[in-house]
């Protein structure tokens, strides 16, 4: 396999979680959720960099020397999710051929997504992410919450970190959007859009998004539920 690096983005302030600390820094199961994502990463790839706000740089260098993880690095992230992950891609090594984004906020995910994932990425793709088919029925709705019509949820899937590109696809197509202030909330999307070609794997649904206090409540019962 080429030379792969893991970005994990954690320079987001994860409000909607209302702790009080960022997120990355929430511990699940006594560890932060940035950690656990270095540390299944870390077995996967050739090396991890991590993107922390700046504000949090020595409490992630302190966290990074217990972790024991390898090359891990760090870098700064910026103000959106997209500038962050910029930064992350800039903090490669050179030798890096293939990039793995992954949000800090999916600390469940296993090494056998990532290794599939990652494994997916063969001609004549230029970018694969894990997903899964929706489960809810979907409505468009207004602000007030009158439903405007139905969505046909067959084919529709909801997508998943880390998603996987080789270096100099993810690296031009940041470039090209470095400015824009439509940002995209993945790196799949800014691959589709410039054009390239997208393909979804299966994900896996223990590998939930941290966002709100269920979504921890959730995992924990998950870890603990796991046999030892
Ligand atoms: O805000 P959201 O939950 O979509 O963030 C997804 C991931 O992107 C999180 O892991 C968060 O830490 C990261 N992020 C970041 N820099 C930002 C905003 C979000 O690294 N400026």
């Amino acid at each position: 396999m080429p030379d792969t690096s893991a970005v994990i983005v954690a320079a987001g302030a994860g409000e909607r979680l209302g702790v009080g600390v960022p997120k990355a820094f929430v511990e699940l199961a006594g560890e932060p959720l940035v950690l656990r994502c270095v540390r299944v990463l870390a077995r996967v790839v050739d090396s991890v960099v991590c993107v922390v706000a700046a504000d949090h740089r020595e409490r992630a260098e302190q966290l990074l020397d217990t972790a024991g993880a390898g090359d891990v690095r760090l870098a700064i992230g910026g103000e959106t999710r997209q500038d962050s992950v910029s930064a992350g891609l800039a903090a490669c090594p050179p030798s890096t051929r293939v990039v793995a984004v992954h949000d800090a906020a999916r600390p469940l995910l296993s090494e056998e997504l990532a290794r599939r994932t990652l494994d997916a990425l063969q001609p004549p793709w230029d970018g694969v992410a894990p997903g899964l088919p929706l489960v809810d029925t979907i409505k468009l709705v207004d602000p007030q919450g009158k439903v405007l019509r139905t969505v046909d949820r067959r084919g529709m899937w909801a997508v998943q970190t880390p998603q996987v590109f080789p270096r100099a696809v993810l690296e031009r197509v940041h470039a090209r959007v470095a400015s824009d202030a439509d940002a995209a909330t993945d790196d799949l999307s800014l691959v589709e859009r410039a054009g390239g070609r997208v393909r979804l794997v299966r994900g896996e649904r223990r590998n939930l998004k941290i966002t709100y206090p269920e979504d921890l409540a959730l995992a924990e019962a998950l870890l603990a539920a796991e046999p030892t």
